[in-house]
């Protein structure tokens, strides 16, 4: 429908460069340019399609109507219509954070729980970076606007050129989209922080796979040992960690050190040598040395990791997802300061993405040693391990 209207153009062509300095003609411009960008690319706004195209549609209703075009009711009807999508999408947005709050109310049993730093940290961040893109971005298109004025009152100021073109400022393309995008971020920022606002300090105990949200699995490196294994005096991968690394150590965080293929504790070698049941000992244990740096690692029911989360904090529906978090020991925590919050899961998702699913394939079957089951450690699938390389999971 969008690009129907689009495709009407209601500007004339311009036929002198004085006419194409109007006020009417450089906003029209502006204006028409970011249509055939919204129609184009508006779908990845997602949920906030319908007002940004009450914008753009309503900027060309009115500068349409404004030189009496002929196309001025067809982008008049496309606004109404626009706007009627988006108050039906607030409508839907507002009802689902009523239910919510509704529920919360419902389930709330008065248990007191502690959380703890990372959870809040990851908040405070998640908000915060929200507020900053909007902040930003209201910044460019104040520029990009300032951009504009400047030429436009340059080329206002000079002679017309001697081959009559029409003047077509070079920031048009840029200023309306990035207008549109600066306020459909800030009343996405601010429709969040009322959302998170009503739902703070509620932990929900949630069940995660299969329940109203996914949970991003928590990034697990391979092919590292934990600092305190290192501390085998066989052990050379932090020395030669170092060696090649001086400053590289404080990247792999949290106490990893990439494991070595030729330490004689943590080698390729070592891995290949171990025999099945010391095999499936070190994978039950979450020995991550044992697998390729690219490989996923098995699940253990039960394992923290595995999927399942203990608690949601804040979540608010599709607005604020909520922060993950595991119980450690009595502090409901998120995994680390930079946890992302989980995602609504829509009808449309179908299959949760598991972290059991590797999105790598593994290397070719000509270098396989041979193929270890997981099943008497209480593991799903099998390791299968390479002459020349760590293991990999095969679910
Ligand atoms: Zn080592």
């Amino acid at each position: 429908m969008l690009a129907f209207i689009v495709d009407r153009g209601w500007q004339e062509p311009l036929s002198s460069w004085e006419d194409s300095l109007r006020p009417i003609n450089v906003f029209g411009t502006v204006a028409l340019i970011c249509a055939a960008v919204f129609a184009l690319g508006g779908w990845a706004l997602g949920r906030m399609a319908a007002s940004g195209l009450v914008m753009v549609l309503g900027a060309c209703a009115v500068l349409s109507s404004a030189v009496a075009a002929a196309s001025a009711p067809l982008w008049a009807a496309g606004t109404v219509l626009a706007a009627v999508l988006a108050a039906a999408e607030a409508r839907s947005s507002s009802r689902q954070l009523t239910a919510i709050m509704q529920l919360a109310a419902r389930l709330k049993d008065g248990t007191k729980v502690r959380v703890g730093p990372n959870a809040l940290a990851a908040e405070r961040r998640v908000l915060r970076r929200g507020r900053r893109f909007a902040i930003t971005l209201l910044a460019v298109s104040i520029a990009l606007w300032g951009l504009l004025w400047l030429e436009w009152s340059g080329a206002a100021s000079q002679a017309p050129p001697s081959d009559a073109r029409a003047f077509v400022p070079g920031a048009a393309p840029f200023a309306g989209g990035t207008t549109v995008l600066a306020v459909v971020s800030t009343i996405r920022v601010v429709w969040r922080w009322w959302a998170h606002r009503q739902m703070r300090g509620t932990v929900w105990a949630v069940p995660c796979p299969g329940g109203p949200v996914w949970v991003h699995p928590i990034p697990l490196r391979n092919a590292v040992i934990n600092a305190s294994d290192s501390e085998n005096p066989e052990c050379f991968c932090e020395a030669e960690a170092d060696r090649r690394d001086a400053e590289g150590l404080a990247e792999w965080g949290d106490g990893m050190i990439p494991a070595q293929d030729y330490c004689p504790v943590h080698g390729i070698d070592v891995v290949n040598s171990l025999d099945h049941d010391a095999f499936r000992a070190l994978a039950a244990s979450r020995r991550a040395w044992l697998w390729d740096i690219d490989s996923t690692r098995p699940v253990l029911s039960g394992d923290p990791r595995s999927g399942t989360r203990d608690g949601l904090l804040a979540f608010a529906g599709h607005a604020f997802g909520g922060i993950p978090l595991l119980d450690r020991g009595g502090v409901m925590d998120a995994w680390g300061p930079r946890t992302e919050t989980a995602d609504e899961r829509r009808t449309a998702d179908g299959e949760i993405p598991h972290e059991a699913e590797s999105d790598f394939l593994p290397p070719h079957q000509s270098g396989v040693l041979d193929v270890v089951d997981l099943a008497p450690a209480e593991m799903r699938g099998t390791a299968v391990r390479y002459r020349h390389g760590r293991a990999w999971y095969v679910p």
